[in-house]
């Protein structure tokens, strides 16, 4: 897979994307991403990308033309996915990330100041994805965020595939409560369960722990037509339980 960033800031992409498992993957050739400078890429002779918005005394939008050369500059002989990072998104989750994991080539797209002139989400922009709803001052960390749960699902990155897909949110269920040495700490007991060395109950542990997990921290995930019966009869009987005490 390859990446092509454009931003204002690459050496902030750059120092994020060097480093720990993004960083050893990237070195590895896992996949390549390219962090480019839009400033690069005007013509201007004091290397200005912005100006005033029509009718607005306020802020400074990024023109298109910067943008749009860095984009004909970068992609010449690819035709990559190109995501506009935006608070106007459609919210980034991780379906998103495995849908764009599948990919040959992704570029992104970093706003700054008040944004970037609306012709060129026009002209080259295939989709606008927000991290949440709040507002950033650049596209710089939505970026980050992007490009890090895209490459962590691609082969190789992670040790083994079931990494994430125990993980929270890749079978819609938050992941279970995990400890690590030592066996007891502040008087705190790892569960019994997880020292028993019985898989196949440690996993029906784990998968009941999801739920409640799920439960408890994200209830507007759970979709109770959709469980399993199992499933259902074991989070009714949770509730029931709950609501006795
Ligand atoms: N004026 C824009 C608006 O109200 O929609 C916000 C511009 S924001 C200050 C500057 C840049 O940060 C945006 O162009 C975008 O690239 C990035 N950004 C800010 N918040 C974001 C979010 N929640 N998700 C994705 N990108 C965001």
């Amino acid at each position: 897979m390859r990446i092509d960033i454009a931003t204002l800031f690459p050496e902030i992409c750059e120092a994020y994307l060097s480093e720990s498992i993004i960083g050893r993957a990237r070195a590895k050739g896992i996949f390549e991403v390219n962090c480019h400078n839009i400033r690069d890429y005007t013509l201007d002779k004091h290397r200005r990308v912005d100006d005033t918005p029509y009718s607005e005394q306020k802020g400074m939008l990024m023109q298109a033309e910067p943008i749009y050369r860095c984009f004909k500059a970068v992609t010449e002989g690819i035709k990559p996915h190109v995501i506009y990072v935006s608070p106007q998104g459609k919210p980034f989750d991780q379906q998103k990330a495995k849908e764009l994991s599948k990919l040959d080539s992704i570029f992104v797209l970093c706003g700054h100041y008040e944004g970037v002139d609306n012709r060129i989400i026009e002209e080259i922009v295939d989709e606008e994805i927000s991290i949440g709803d709040f507002v950033l001052t650049g596209g710089e960390l939505p970026a980050l965020c992007l490009v890090d749960a895209v490459v962590r699902m691609l082969d190789g990155v992670l040790s083994s595939p079931d990494n994430y897909k125990d993980e929270s949110h890749f079978s819609g269920l938050l992941e279970y409560p995990q400890y690590t040495r030592p066996e007891v700490w502040h008087n705190k007991r790892v569960p019994e369960i997880l020292l028993s060395g019985h898989h196949a109950n440690i996993d029906k542990w784990r998968h009941e722990q999801s739920l409640i997990a799920t439960y408890e921290k994200r209830p507007d995930l759970i979709d109770f037509e959709n469980l399993s019966d199992i499933d259902r009869k074991f989070l009714n009987n949770y509730i029931k339980v709950k609501c006795e005490i």
